[in-house]
């Protein structure tokens, strides 16, 4: 069996755990069982992880697990894992999966292989995995040789597939330990698609000279239905939020469109941006480094060129 633990927010599931479940369900074909998903508190219609592959859904529930506390679940997932008979556990590479993977390798004695990010292959019971490595400039084939596997999916990786149907959800309650941390506040974004989570992002540099002038950034995005990102020094000077911040020490993205206006591409930056699938690049310097990252660049004024991109979208959109 392979387990998978589907993140909820709000009770709701976003696509990373959509793909996670896909992905198991995958792993589970190669390695000729099935899947179970494993949802923690309180989810609405977590049975419709069988449409994304998994033949049997658990759900940990209770006041013990209402706030997501990294000890607590990983007690909650290898304790579900000893309860199917998983050997493979896969988490959604987020931060809630970051949080938890180390933990649970740990805890299993497990291999771990954190951000992978192509079904993997099986020989016995090994099984190999790809990830990107050296900041994304080359992939690792690595060989998980443990009993106990652990591995998460960096996000964009694998199209989402529906290859069965809602099933029934199991409730399990395994014995947990009481939180050491308690949570007094969360604070979540609304109204956007989180960074990691994006499939198209526009994002400004120090090119855009002040926090005034971002209007140009999110008319392009709004246009698109695109989240905004930025450079650090950006974020470092306050113009912009920290969590807008991409790149080697801000959020690692996989978006399908990455736009970049104003920034010069430094290797820092491209470690968290280059497996994007398509970069555009807007630069009034031809020399500028990130046009050899770019599928499409426009040398010019990324003042004159963002509003005419953004009218030439809306024109299309209307049209
Ligand atoms: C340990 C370490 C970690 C780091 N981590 C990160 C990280 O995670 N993310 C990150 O982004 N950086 C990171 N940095 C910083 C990184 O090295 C660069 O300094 C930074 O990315 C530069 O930001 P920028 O491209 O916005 O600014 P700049 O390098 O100043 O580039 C601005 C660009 O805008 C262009 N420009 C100016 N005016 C216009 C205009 N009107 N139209 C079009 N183009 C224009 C310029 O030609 C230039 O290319 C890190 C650095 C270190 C040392």
């Amino acid at each position: 069996m392979v387990l998978v633990f589907a993140e909820a927010t709000n009770g709701k599931f976003k696509k990373a755990a959509h793909e996670a479940v896909t992905y198991a369900k995958k792993t589970a074909e190669v390695l000729g069982t099935d899947c179970c998903a494993l949802t923690i508190g309180e989810v609405e219609d977590a049975g419709q992880l069988g449409v994304f592959g998994a033949s049997k859904v658990l759900n940990v529930g209770g006041p013990g697990v209402a706030k997501f506390d990294s000890q607590v679940y990983t007690a909650a997932i290898a304790a579900a894992a000893k309860e199917v008979g998983a050997k493979v556990i896969v988490l959604s590479h987020n931060s809630t999966g970051k949080n938890l993977v180390g933990r649970l390798a740990a805890r299993l004695l497990a291999g771990s292989a954190p951000g992978v990010n192509a079904v993997p292959t099986a020989n016995g019971d090994q099984l190999t995995v790809r990830k990107a490595v050296f900041s994304g400039k080359a992939y690792a084939d690595v060989t998980l040789t443990t009993e106990y596997k652990v591995i998460s999916l960096a996000g964009n990786s694998i199209p989402v597939e529906e290859s069965g149907a809602a099933v029934a959800v199991e409730s399990f309650s395994p014995e947990l330990p009481a939180a050491k941390t308690k949570v007094i506040e969360t604070k979540r974004v609304e109204g956007t698609t989180p960074l990691p989570e994006a499939e198209l992002v526009v994002s400004g540099g120090r090119g855009l000279k002040g926090p005034e002038n971002w209007g140009v950034i999110e008319d392009l995005a709004e246009a698109l239905g695109a989240t905004t990102a930025c450079s650090r020094p950006v974020a470092d000077v306050g113009w912009r939020p920290h969590h807008e911040h991409v790149g080697q020490t801000g959020v690692a993205i996989r978006p399908n469109l990455y736009i970049a206006a104003g920034i010069s591409g430094a290797i820092q930056h491209l470690a968290g941006v280059n497996n994007s699938k398509t970069i555009v690049v807007v630069n009034k310097d031809p020399e500028a480094p990130f046009f050899k990252a770019a599928d499409y660049g426009v040398v010019g004024d990324l003042f004159e060129v963002l509003p005419k991109l953004t009218e030439a979208i809306k024109e299309h959109k209307a049209g």
